[in-house]
């Protein structure tokens, strides 16, 4: 069964991930009403304006849906304002969803003036050999605690931008922003493997 991967289409950058996941090879849908949740095998939660995007998840009523779905074991992967309503703690924020165990300074990275890109190097088991990637850092996230459940697949000046527990990947950075699909395909990996492959590796 061909893997079904949906991207939260309330505000923020979507599209980008919709082309970086058809790129994948994978079926992307915008995601604008909660009960489309039942209908994919993976989420991402977009950058974009946590505020407002927060806001949005109460009007539409979307939390019971995203609970149930991470719930359910299928795979959610959050992106800079993503890996904010994630996270377990933020400041500043009417609600995170607790999903995974990160502490989070919404805007530590500086405005969107300050905005800047950076080599991270990928060198975790889940990539066959290490390499650079280029990410794209907006008005970003910066962790600045994860339990030890959490696993850092990715470090800028120590703190954690790509990280992973369970069935839930955030990164601080835009990967829909460049060509490189790596980390895509990873997410991609993970939704497989929820569906129908759960003892096999995910190797990108
Ligand atoms: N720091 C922003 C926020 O708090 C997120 C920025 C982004 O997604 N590029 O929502």
């Amino acid at each position: 069964m061909a893997a079904k991967i949906g991207v939260l289409a309330l505000q923020g950058a979507f599209r980008e991930h919709i082309n970086a996941i058809k790129k994948c090879g994978y079926q992307a849908f915008e995601i604008k009403f909660a009960g489309c949740l039942e209908d994919i095998d993976g989420l991402i939660i977009p950058g974009g304006e946590s505020t407002t995007m927060v806001k949005l998840i109460e009007k539409y009523n979307f939390r019971p849906a995203l609970d149930r779905f991470y719930k359910s074991g299928r795979p959610i992967f959050g992106t800079c304002a993503g890996l904010i309503l994630l996270a377990a703690k933020v400041d500043n924020l009417a609600f995170c969803l607790n999903y995974i165990d990160i502490e989070v300074d919404r805007n530590a990275y500086g405005r969107q003036s300050e905005s800047f890109e950076s080599n991270i190097k990928l060198n975790s088991s889940y990539f066959k050999k290490p390499y650079d990637f280029k990410a794209v850092f907006i008005r970003a996230p910066k962790i600045i605690k994860a339990s030890a459940k959490v696993q850092v697949l990715a470090s800028l000046n120590s703190s954690a931008v790509l990280a992973m527990q369970g069935s839930i990947l955030v990164c601080s950075f835009h990967p829909e922003l460049t060509d490189d699909l790596r980390i895509h395909m990873l997410f991609a990996g993970m939704v497989k493997k929820s569906l129908n492959k759960p003892n096999t590796d995910i190797l990108v």
